[in-house]
């Protein structure tokens, strides 16, 4: 079955699951959005204002500049997959605890298993955490590394958040800088997928 409806199917499960904890001060679920077959996965925080409003994610101000970074690499919104850590609004747009991250992780973690990402790009530190735990995201923010995730080999590239650079000019230009280097990673994912296709034929 193809990736668009089991990510389809995914979202109903979640729809009805009551016991996932932001969802009661939350407008609506915030599943994900963009192309299932791309071999790029962005995984951002969770829900802010426009997010609960509209049922997708990145669409206020933090969106409207990944979507001007994404356009700076010529990598087109609609052509990579876009989803969060957690996928309800946390009210008031606090930081997700430890447990509401764990509680919406197994939904997340289907939704790697189903795209099978060949690069996930992190936006903060929330996400960062999930693959690459106890580092600082100054330390390490746009240098790839290759994870062990889910039984697959997988290139997470940490970025700083969209909504951290419209508060620093510092971390604008940083973010603008590390998002050129995503390019090269999904030409070296193209080259070695190409290359396992030829060990198959
Ligand atoms: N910030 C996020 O982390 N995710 C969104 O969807 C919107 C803003």
């Amino acid at each position: 079955m193809d990736k668009k409806i089991n990510l389809e199917k995914l979202k109903e499960k979640m729809e009805k699951d009551q016991g996932l904890p932001l969802k009661k001060n939350a407008t609506r679920l915030v599943f994900g959005v963009g192309n299932a077959d791309s071999e790029v996965l962005f995984i951002g925080e969770g829900p802010g204002y426009w997010e609960d409003q509209k049922g997708e994610p990145f669409v206020g101000n933090a969106g409207k500049l990944l979507d001007n970074l994404l356009y700076s690499i010529k990598l087109p919104r609609q052509d990579v997959y876009i989803t969060n850590v957690v996928h309800h609004r946390p009210p008031e747009n606090r930081d997700p605890s430890p447990e509401e991250i764990a509680a919406y992780g197994k939904y997340l973690d289907e939704i790697i298993e189903i795209i099978k990402p060949k690069i996930i790009v992190t936006l903060g530190r929330f996400s960062m955490g999930k693959f690459l735990p106890g580092v600082k995201i100054t330390a390490i923010h746009g240098e790839p590394r290759s994870v062990h995730f889910m039984e697959r080999q997988i290139t997470v590239i940490p970025m700083y958040h969209p909504a951290a650079a419209l508060r620093s000019i510092q971390v604008m230009n940083q973010i603008k800088q590390d998002f050129l280097k995503i390019p090269e990673e999904i030409r070296k994912a193209k080259t070695n997928m190409e290359v396992e296709q030829m060990k198959l034929v």
